[in-house]
């Protein structure tokens, strides 16, 4: 058996929004750089990936390669109920199986952006269709704000969505702003397996391989993959590594039309940097808008809190930023509040078989962090990024090994406060702005 570090969610340039830049060559030149072992395909059942994957890729012992990295088969489906599953498969007929069952319940399929299709069926009628080709399927970023089983006003456990067919769902994927820590709070998740996925939309190493699983298998194959998932003789997943929640595009509640985010104190956690700002008072509630990035709320009570909380959930709280310009829009919910909404207990019970979550603060925001710079992409940023690599190994051993950060130390003043930085890391002092409304979580330079 051996470990190895498996990615089973990107899409490819026939989903919308995605880079153009998706392609074979530069995605797993990205893998290297992260140390990835295994990669999803994404988009399955676009017909033009579909035939570009089958020329490229290579199969024998049950496992499709290409120059040395692995794939799997996978796509992500929409269901009826705007749902998205992902979904992964045996062989790339089956991805072409699986498009013939879609193809009468979804528009577009075939088009150029037909990568990640909406299909008129339900939760469970998705299950079904993925069982009937030989495929596992589970929720996708599960606890996001849109498209996700577990937003708002949608459903609250996985027998509500799967019914009959929850039997047959292995897996949930986490999503960027959700880690062991939160989905642990729920008590139908127990039996789950969790994947970390990074979601990538384009190839750069911000976005593939952010989010890995480190699967414990005998080879990289689909058959593994879904014992692993299963946790049968022995497969199992040891260590989903994926962003410190925080820093995910979704933690925090938010107004959708002008972004700023939301967070609900009770009083007990007013601290003198709130004293300084001015308060308005509603009827009810009291507010302070410290600048254009954060709201908070204060409440007298839990209670009061919690009330706020279902109001807001409910589509029923205007965003008080955009009251000010004479524009009406309800605020909504972040992971956070909603796992605190559903949650069936307050601390997370974490099952025997649970492994480790290790939150991790991506290295080009650490390196853009230290250099001043707004992008994670700026060409500073990505030129320190690949000098690391080319020196010290993959971006995961620069940040989790210590005989490299050792290594990193030797080689001169240049990496002092790169080093700085990633020992704060280790030692879990970092300071977070936490993301909302789509935009990223940051690290507070400033605090440490
Ligand atoms: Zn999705
Ligand atoms: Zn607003």
């Amino acid at each position: 058996m051996r470990q190895m570090h498996a990615d089973l969610h990107i899409h490819s340039p026939h989903s919308i929004a995605v880079s153009k830049n998706m392609t074979l060559e530069n995605i797993i030149h990205t893998c290297r750089l992260k140390g990835l072992d295994i990669l999803g395909t994404g988009d399955i059942t676009q017909p033009d990936w579909r035939s570009y994957l089958e020329s490229n890729l290579e199969y024998k012992n049950g496992v499709y390669t290409y120059r040395g990295m692995y794939f799997i088969v996978q796509t992500e489906l929409e269901d009826q109920e705007s749902i998205h599953h992902v979904i992964l498969l045996p062989t790339i007929e089956a991805g072409e199986l699986l498009q013939l069952q879609i193809m009468d319940k979804a528009k577009g399929v075939t088009g150029q952006y037909g990568g990640r299709p909406h299909v008129n069926v339900s939760p469970p009628e998705i299950v079904e269709m993925v069982n009937d080709v030989g495929g596992v399927c589970g929720p996708a970023h599960a606890f996001t704000p849109f498209k996700a089983i577990f937003r708002s006003n949608k459903y609250a456990s996985l027998e509500e969505c799967y019914g009959s067919m929850t039997k047959y769902v292995y897996f949930l994927e986490l999503g960027l702003s959700a880690d062991t820590n939160l989905a642990d709070r729920m008590a139908c998740l127990e039996t789950l397996t969790f994947l970390s996925n990074s979601d990538a939309h384009s190839e750069g190493p911000q976005s593939l391989g952010r989010e890995f699983n480190r699967f414990y298998i005998e080879e990289p194959s689909f058959d593994e993959i879904v014992k692993a998932l299963r946790r049968q003789q022995g497969r199992k997943i040891t260590l989903n590594v994926g962003l410190e929640p925080r820093l995910g595009k979704y933690p925090m509640m938010f107004c959708k039309t002008c972004r700023i985010r939301y967070k609900l104190l009770t009083k007990d956690e007013v601290t003198p940097h709130f004293q300084s700002l001015p308060l308005h008072k509603t009827l009810f509630e009291s507010y302070i808008i410290d600048g254009d990035d954060f709201v908070y709320y204060i409440f007298n009570s839990e209670e009061q809190l919690q009330d706020f909380r279902n109001r807001v959930g409910k589509k029923e709280v205007q965003c008080v930023k955009c009251a000010l310009e004479n524009k009406k829009s309800v605020i909504s919910l972040g992971v956070f509040d909603r796992i605190d909404q559903i949650a069936d207990y307050s601390q997370p019970k974490h099952p025997d078989h649970r492994p480790p979550y290790l939150g991790i603060i991506p290295l080009v925001e650490m390196i853009r962090v230290l250099k001043r710079v707004r992008s994670v992409k700026a060409k500073s940023v990505l030129k320190t990024y690949n000098e690391l690599i080319k020196k010290f190994g993959t971006e995961f051993s620069i940040l989790t090994d210590k005989t490299v950060l050792t290594k990193l130390r030797m080689d001169g003043t240049d990496y002092e406060p790169l080093v700085n930085l990633i020992e704060a890391f280790h030692e879990k002092k970092i300071e977070f702005i936490p993301g909302g409304g789509g935009k990223y979580g940051e690290i507070a330079l400033e605090e440490i």
